[in-house]
């Protein structure tokens, strides 16, 4: 199906309608590299396109190339790159802004309003054999870093911009909230910027004996819907209330939970994105001073994600549980849809793996 010249594709159609498809092989412009894909991970927001069609205000209008987390190797540069040649592994950072804008200018570009982001509608993503970038929004791999953990980058940003906004420090107390892909790398994050103790909440055990491995110091399976209780279940499992709380879920119970348990003067920064409005103890908030902070994907987090990885300090690899080739990219994205046999990331490769 691949052939030498073409280039397959996972295009999303419409709601519910994922193919393979041989487009053409794109050709680099001005600053930019085409890249042999390797590895591209699925996210939850990929699943959502596909079966909804839209994600708020982004609506699939047009056919659109799936993919955002994604790792390649240079097959050839456009004019003007000047510090990737063939031949260099690389990550992705999916979005690109204006680079001109208040927002870009002020180095907040993940707030830039015309910011292009890999399969957000109605741009194309990389999950395909060849695709071109900014060379300057792709990061070069060193040899210890394979092309899943270059992938990876991609989540792990959202983690370090997370910790981040929270002010997660050296002997921070940090509650997560929702132990999926995201929830496990703010956890792997806080405990690299040095928190004391992380405790990590979820409805699933499953998720939470990962959460475990990854180095979680406590855990909290959730079966109320009673906030409060829940937050004092938390408190006394940690010995104290979280300085800082990083809401990964988007469920309403939980960003309550998430204020409850947060001591006064700190920090709830809020990840998940469910429901347009929620409900939420505001005046609980508003007289303990706890700040409530919103994040929107990352800004310059790529190189500290890197760095994390290539010096050992974060070990992703036990994130991703299944892997699927090109071919069969609808069937794993079967499997994400589902979690059938306990799915946290999938990856699926796009080439060889050198
Ligand atoms: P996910 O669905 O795999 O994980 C969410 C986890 O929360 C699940 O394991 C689920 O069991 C758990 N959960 C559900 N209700 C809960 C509750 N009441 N208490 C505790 N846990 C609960 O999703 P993910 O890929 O890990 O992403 C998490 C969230 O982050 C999603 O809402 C996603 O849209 C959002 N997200 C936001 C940004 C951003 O820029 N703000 C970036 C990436 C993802
Ligand atoms: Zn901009």
């Amino acid at each position: 199906m691949a052939g030498e010249d073409g280039n397959l594709s996972l295009v999303l159609r419409g709601p519910g309608d994922l193919q393979l498809e041989q487009r053409p092989v794109p050709k680099p412009a001005r600053g930019e590299v085409l890249l042999g894909m390797r590895s591209v991970g699925i996210c939850g927001s990929d699943v959502h396109y596909w079966t909804h069609g839209r994600i708020g205000d982004f609506v699939l209008t047009s056919p659109m190339v799936m993919g955002h987390e994604a790792s390649g190797k240079v097959v050839a540069v456009g004019d003007g790159v000047k510090d990737l040649k063939p031949g260099d592994r690389v990550a992705i950072e999916p979005g690109v802004p204006c680079r001109t804008c208040p927002h870009c200018k002020d180095g907040r570009y993940n707030l830039c309003p015309d910011m292009r982001f890999c399969a957000t509608p109605p741009v194309d993503g990389s999950l395909a054999q060849f695709y071109c970038h900014p060379a300057d929004f792709c990061y070069k791999l060193p040899e210890n870093v394979s092309y899943d953990e270059g992938a990876l980058l991609e989540p792990l940003s959202v983690g370090v911009h997370a910790c981040r906004r929270a002010g997660v420090a050296l002997g921070s107390h940090v509650l997560v909230c929702g132990a999926g892909p995201i929830g496990l790398v703010c956890l792997l994050t806080a405990k690299a910027c040095g928190a004391t103790s992380v405790i990590i909440t979820d409805l699933d055990a499953g998720r939470l004996e990962v959460a475990k491995k990854l180095g979680a110091d406590h855990v909290v399976q959730v079966s109320t819907r009673d906030s409060l209780q829940l937050s004092r279940i938390i408190t006394e499992q940690l010995g104290c209330e979280p300085d800082q709380s990083i809401e990964c879920s988007g469920a309403e119970p939980s960003i309550a939970t998430a204020i409850y348990s947060t001591r006064s003067g700190g920090t709830v920064v809020l990840v998940g994105m469910g429901a347009a409005e929620v409900k939420l103890p505001i005046i609980n908030a508003s007289v303990r001073e706890v700040d409530i902070r919103g994040i929107f994907r990352y800004v310059n987090c790529y190189p500290t994600a890197l760095k994390m990885v290539a010096s050992g300090q974060v070990d992703v690899k036990p994130l991703i549980t299944h892997t699927y080739e090109l071919r069969d990219s609808v069937k794993a994205f079967e499997r994400a849809k589902t979690g059938d046999g306990g799915a946290i990331k999938i990856i699926i490769k796009c080439g060889q793996t050198d």
